[in-house]
This record gives C-alpha cells, structure tokens and sequence, in this order.
C-alpha cells in the first residue's frame, strides 16, 4: 500500500469541507481533499439556492458547489475524487492519523477535518429498498423530472417534505402526501403553502404499510395508524423526506457521537476528543443544517486546524 504524507486531510466535499479547504490552503496547510461518493455533498442536489448571503438572485445548488471548488483549488486546494473507507487517529497530541482512501492508499496527516455531512433516512421496508431507482426517491428535486404529469406520494412532515411536495406539485399530476401524526413539524408558512397548493392532497395519521410493484413502483398502500383503516392509491414515485442520519459509521470507537451518531464537538470550537482531528458542517449540527452554518463551521476548523499546528511547532 502506498503511503503519503500530508499537513491536512479534508474529508467530505460540501460547503462546510470547501470553505474550510479554502481556509486551509490560504493558510498554506496543502489540504488534500477527499469528495466522498457525492461530490459536492446534498447541495448538488438542489435547485436554487436562495439563503446563501451574496447571491441576491439565487444560485442552483449545482453551480454554487463548482463555483466552491474552484475557489477552493485557486488557492492550492487538491481535490481527488474517492473515499476514506477507514480511520486510525491517533491519542497523541502532533500524533498522526492515518486514512485509508479506498481500501488501497494511506494517507498519514497530522490534521484531519471531517465534513462528510449527512445522508438521507429511508422507512426501512423492505419493499421500499427493494424499489430503490425504481421509483423510490429521497430527492424530489434529482428525480421530480421523471414522474412529470404523474401521480406521486411523498412521506414525511417536516420542512423538506412541505418543500419537495410543493415541488413536486408543480411538476406532478397530483402529490399525496403522508403525515404520521395529527399535524405537520414544519414550519407554519412551508404549512400553509402546502395547504394552498390544490393538487396536494394530505393525508394525517397515516403511514406507508407496503409499496406496491415489482420492478417498478406501481402503487402504495397506506394504513391509518388511529383506525387501522389500509388504502391503496395508483402511484409511480414514492419520496421519502423524513430526515438524515449523519455520515459517521467510519470513525465508531474513535469520536464522540450523541446517541444519533452526530459528532460531539468541544465547547465553541471543531475540535474532536481528538488532538488535531476537527468536525464541521453537517456531521456534527443536527440543529441548524444550513448551508451557511456548515460552511461558517468549515472555517472554524481550518483556523483551529491552523491553530493546533502553529502551537506544536
Ligand atoms: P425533520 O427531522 O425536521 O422532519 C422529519 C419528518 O419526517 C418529521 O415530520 C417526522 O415526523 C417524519 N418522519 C420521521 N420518520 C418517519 C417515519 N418512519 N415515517 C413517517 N414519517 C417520519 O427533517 P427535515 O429533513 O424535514 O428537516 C431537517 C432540518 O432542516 C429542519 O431543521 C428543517 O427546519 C430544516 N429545513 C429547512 C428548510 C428551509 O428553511 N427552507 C428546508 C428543508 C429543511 P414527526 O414530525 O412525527 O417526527
């Protein structure tokens, strides 16, 4: 296996993972950054991005990752396309970590930020994996276009379901869309706008008891979880927005994670339990999520990147 040694690893490829890339390298740090199986992270899976300060028009999720990136290399950054498949960090303060980038190269750093962020839940039926690409979606915005003057069903209550049915809605026949209590988490105004759309029909205390087809989705059958009562509707895409479950399974035993797997930070900063390894973005904020806030966290753990290598030298 080859070997090479670098001052900081960059793991994950979102706004939070660039935005400390490009601290790092202004900083002189050489960062090498791995991308991870989504290049770019969930915002290449957007539209318009409308809430990122500076951009008065909005910007597609798309471009605004490219535009990171570049930003990220003018100032030496090298981004490689691949994926840490295993970690060895070390206890020891100007200790060394030690990555394994596809099973095939090791990469010895003496600082690491992780930015890998968070990944989509699914239901967990088996019927629901099973037609995974066969039009079950965890991303209206990516796979909207296919079920075009179609009838679709969307799952789940909070702020993305409110904003992917109204998405849909636009480009669908009709969206139904399943809530599992008496009232939505989201937001009152995502609520209303989804109350006024016409063809989104909402269904309260209902879940998904089997999607229907073999190779394809064909249809969903719903149960009432007050009366048992179970329904069946004609439907070609089921999308599932209930939530994210953060990208963590490689660093079990070695971070502190809360109960969901989210990595503990320390205090104000990114700083792991540690020395020289950080956290930002997504993967340890499960409160804001935002992109802003992810990249705002990408820059905290490059200056305390910087930090810790300018205090051990
Ligand atoms: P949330 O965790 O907020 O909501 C998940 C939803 O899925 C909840 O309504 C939950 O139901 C439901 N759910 C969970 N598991 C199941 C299940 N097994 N079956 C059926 N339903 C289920 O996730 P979001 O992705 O919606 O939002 C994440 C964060 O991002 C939030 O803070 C949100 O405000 C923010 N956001 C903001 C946006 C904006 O401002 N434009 C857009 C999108 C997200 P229950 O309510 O019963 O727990």
């Amino acid at each position: 296996m080859s070997v090479e040694r670098i001052k900081t690893l960059i793991i994950g490829s979102g706004p939070a993972g660039y935005t400390a890339a490009i601290y790092a390298s202004r900083a002189d740090l050489k960062p090498v950054m791995y991308t991870g199986m989504e290049p770019g992270g969930q915002l290449t899976t957007t539209t318009e991005v409308d809430n990122f300060p500076g951009y008065p028009e909005g910007i597609d999720g798309p471009t605004m990752m490219v535009q990171l990136q570049q930003q990220a290399e003018r100032f030496g950054t090298e981004v490689r396309i691949g994926m840490i498949t295993s970690v060895e960090f070390s206890d020891e303060v100007r200790g060394i970590h030690k990555a394994i980038v596809d099973n095939k190269t090791e990469i010895e750093a003496e600082t690491v930020i992780i930015s890998t962020g968070a990944t989509a839940r699914y239901l967990g039926l088996e019927s629901e994996q099973r037609l995974r690409g066969g039009g079950v979606s965890a991303c209206a915005v990516c796979d909207g276009f296919f079920y075009r003057g179609q009838d679709v069903a969307i799952v789940g209550a909070g702020d993305t379901a409110a904003e992917e049915a109204s998405y849909l809605a636009n480009i669908c026949n009709k969206v139904t869309m399943l809530v599992r209590r008496d009232e939505m988490r989201a937001s009152k105004a995502m609520q209303h706008r989804v109350n006024s759309i016409e063809n989104i029909e909402i269904k309260y205390n209902t879940e998904v008891d089997e999607v229907l087809g073999d190779q394809v989705v064909e249809g969903l059958r719903m149960v009432n979880n007050q009366t048992g009562e179970k329904e069946e509707i004609a439907i070609t895409g089921l999308f599932v927005a209930i939530g994210h479950k953060p990208n963590t399974d490689i660093f079990k035993g070695q971070l502190d994670m809360d109960e969901t797997g989210y990595l503990i930070t320390q205090g104000k900063s990114t700083k792991t339990n540690k020395p020289g390894v950080f956290a930002a973005g997504d993967v340890q904020d499960k409160e804001y999520r935002q992109a802003v806030t992810a990249a705002g966290t990408g820059c905290m753990a490059a200056l305390d990147a910087e930090r810790y290598l300018a205090s051990n030298e």
